[in-house]
């Protein structure tokens, strides 16, 4: 085989494997590669070493970064998601905690408040505005302390929620007539509530007698 045509060949060689290269050119070289196992085998490796494993490695790069794109893009939304669900979380709570954890002592006003006793218990009514809560202490013998609060969010936006309904007086039932003699209002000392043994005198000294036994039931 000529070695000028080789070497000729092999500079086209290149150009061939890159489909860079016009018709006649082609067939010249397909003609020269059909003959010369020499120049067939350098453009077979040339085909598999140069060619090939370039457009995959390309490949598999831009893959490979597309796919490191997206996660990062998903691990960013996850995160941005999370942040905002937590956020959103926490002001809620703080909000409905600042409204909801002061108490506020509900003063006793005869006009809001009444003691009946219905169907053998005793019970204390209250007609005024707003959700309520009731502290109690009871004494386990006869006579029972309580007092009634509110806290911001039953004194403001309940009212606005239920603007317009009938609301039923507040009732708070106590127990058996048979038990309870005297019923005292007043915010006694915090912390005491049911574990009021022996104190029944200091916190009858800080309430106010709502109510006794005696008087419908001589
Ligand atoms: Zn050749």
């Amino acid at each position: 085989m000529n070695k000028i045509n080789c070497n000729v060949i092999g500079d086209l060689l290149p150009l061939y494997v890159d489909g860079a290269v016009s018709e006649d050119t082609k067939k010249l070289v397909e003609e020269h590669l059909a003959e010369c196992a020499e120049c067939k085998k350098a453009a077979e490796d040339m085909e598999k070493e140069l060619v090939l494993p370039v457009h995959e490695t390309v490949a598999a790069a831009e893959s490979s970064f597309l796919q490191k794109m997206k996660k990062t893009w998903a691990k960013r939304k996850i995160r941005t998601a999370v942040i905002s669900v937590v956020g959103t979380a926490v002001v809620i709570l703080g909000s409905y905690m600042a409204l909801t954890f002061p108490q506020w002592i509900i003063p006793y006003e005869s006009e809001d408040f009444s003691v009946a006793v219905e169907d053998g218990l005793v019970c204390v009514y209250y007609t005024g505005e707003g959700g309520i809560n009731c502290s109690y202490g009871y004494d386990g013998e006869d006579e029972f302390f309580l007092y009634f609060t509110r806290n911001p969010w039953s004194a403001y936006v309940e009212p606005l929620l239920e603007r317009g309904e009938q609301k039923e007086p507040y009732r708070y039932q106590i127990d058996s007539v048979e038990r309870i003699s005297k019923v005292y209002y007043g915010e006694f000392s915090k912390g005491i509530d049911v574990l009021l043994y022996g104190k029944e005198a200091e916190m009858a000294a800080q309430t106010e007698l709502i109510w006794t036994r005696d008087e419908v039931m001589p």
